[in-house]
Order: structure tokens, then sequence, then C-alpha cells
């Protein structure tokens, strides 16, 4: 049990997670975005007429522990431009819960994207 190691790469897999289970399609999701770093899918609770969840990958547990890959960090980021530009006009929001007191409840970092919609501030 616990995190294994993809035989083809240096992929960290945890079979306990939800979202590596999604990444594994063992999970269905509404994929909108997926290459080789990242998967990006609707969050199944959305908060803004557009929300996706980027989420890499290599599991790790939050983005404290992603910026340790500052390129894949600022892919992420890439990724939730492209998400917003593709599925709205292009402004969004970029939110990652980190710790359970900060409202994280899935410890496989994934940053939210709140697009499409006049966003107010401090609701999230
Ligand atoms: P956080 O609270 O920041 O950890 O965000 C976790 C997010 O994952 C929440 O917004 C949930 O609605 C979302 N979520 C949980 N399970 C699923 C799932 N199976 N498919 C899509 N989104 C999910």
């Amino acid at each position: 049990m616990g995190m294994s190691v993809n035989e083809h790469d240096t992929l960290r897999h945890d079979p306990e997670c939800i979202f590596c289970r999604i990444i594994a399609g063992q999970i269905p999701s509404e994929r909108v975005h997926e290459d080789d770093r990242v998967i990006a899918f609707r969050d199944l609770h959305p908060q803004a007429p557009v929300h996706v969840l980027v989420v890499p990958r290599d599991h790790s547990r939050d983005v404290t522990e992603l910026a340790a890959d500052p390129q894949l960090l600022a892919h992420v980021t890439t990724v939730a431009g492209k998400v917003a530009s593709e599925l709205a006009d292009g402004d969004f929001r970029l939110i990652f819960n980190t710790g359970a007191g900060a409202g994280q409840t899935v410890f496989h970092v994934h940053a939210h994207v709140l697009a499409g919609g006049k966003l107010a501030e401090g609701e999230l």
C-alpha cells in the first residue's frame, strides 16, 4: 500500500487519493484539458459558471510542495489561462487552498480556475 512510482517514469501515485484515481481513469471526470504533466476537469460542485481544477499528474500535497518544480507550477498557470480563454472570456481567478484551515479537502495539489462571470471579491 501507500505511494507507488509509475514504472515508466517518476510520477507518484497514491491509490487512496481521489485525484490520483481520477488521473488514472478509475473515477470519471469531465476533462477539459490533458497533457503529459497535468489534467484539468470540471469541479463537481461549481462555485462559478466555469469552475475547473488543474491537477498535476504527479502526486504532491499542496502548492508549497509543487513550488519545488517551478516549471510545473508555471505550467499549471498557463493551462489555467488556456482553459479560461477556451471556456470563458479569458479572465479568471486562480486559487490554491493550502491546509485544512484554508479549506483544502483533497490533499493532491490542484488549482481552482473560476471564470465565466463577475466574480465577487471576498467570496473565496
Ligand atoms: P479543495 O477544497 O480546495 O481541496 O478542493 C477540492 C475540490 O474538489 C472541491 O471543490 C470539490 O468540489 C472537488 N471534487 C471533489 N471530488 C471531485 C470529483 N470526483 N470530481 C470533480 N471534483 C471533485
